[in-house]
Order: structure tokens, then sequence, then C-alpha cells
């Protein structure tokens, strides 16, 4: 089992932002940026693209409501979207507000919030995606 799967299982704790029947979205613990998500298909599928074209669709309109949301509680000029997953084998996008594309770099050191600071991050972007 992944990783992921144990965060939507509960089995590890993360910090929730949104989430439906199908997807997850919760603060990436090693953010590039404050505000940087995870959204995860909650079925374990290691490759983005071995996600079926419907399915796909479904994360992006599900992944679409969580940028509007991030960007509301974190003004900026875009939402950054970015696919990898070469450390975890569970498909998932990356969502980070952008002033500049320094902002997504994931190659920089990445920031370590305290725990309260996260708590709050997750708190507002979940409230903001519950009044879409
Ligand atoms: P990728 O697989 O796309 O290269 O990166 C995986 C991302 O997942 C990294 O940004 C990393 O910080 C994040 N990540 C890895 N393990 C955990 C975890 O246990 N909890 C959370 N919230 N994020 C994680």
């Amino acid at each position: 089992m992944t990783i992921f799967s144990k965060i939507v299982r509960g089995e590890i704790p993360s910090y929730r932002c949104a989430e439906n029947e199908e997807f997850y979205a919760f603060l990436d613990i090693n953010p590039v940026t404050r505000g940087h998500v995870l959204v995860i298909p909650k079925r374990e599928v290691d490759y983005f693209f071995d996600l079926s074209d419907e399915e796909l669709g479904r994360m992006m309109s599900f992944t679409k409501r969580v940028a509007a949301a991030i960007k509301q509680v974190f003004p900026c000029k875009k939402v950054g979207v970015a696919v990898m997953g070469l450390d975890v084998n569970h498909a998932h996008v990356h969502l980070a507000p952008l002033q500049s594309e320094m902002d997504m770099d994931f190659g920089k050191k990445k920031l370590q919030l305290p725990a309260e600071e996260m708590q709050q991050i997750a708190a507002d972007i979940a409230s903001a995606f519950g009044r879409q």
C-alpha cells in the first residue's frame, strides 16, 4: 500500500484541504511555497496517465476547484500545476500559488512550517473550498 493510501485511510495524518468520494486534497508536508497542495485519487494508481480519460476528467474538475480555493486564500498570479510522481508511486497533482516561476522550483530548499500554520492553511483552504 502507498503512503498516500495510508493517508486516505487515516492511518497517517494529513492536513486535509478537500475531498469527495473519489479524490482527496491535502497539504504537501514539505511545501515549495505556502499553499502547496497535493490532489490524489483515493484509488491506488501509480502513474497519473494510467488513469482513465473519464477519471482524469473528474480529477481535473476537482483539482480546478481546489486551485480556486488556494487562489482565494493565497492571492497569486496563477496557481501552478505539476505532475511528477518520482518519489511517491501514487498518482498526484501538485498545486502551488505562484508569484514567480521560482515558487514552483522543486529543486530549491523546501519550507518547514510549524504544525499550527499548516493546520491554519489547510483549514482556510477547506473553508474556501466549502464556500464554492
Ligand atoms: P513526487 O512523487 O511528485 O516527486 O513528490 C512527492 C511529494 O509528496 C513531495 O513533494 C513530498 O513532499 C510529498 N510527500 C511525501 N510523503 C508525504 C507524506 O507523508 N505526507 C504529505 N503530506 N506529503 C508527502
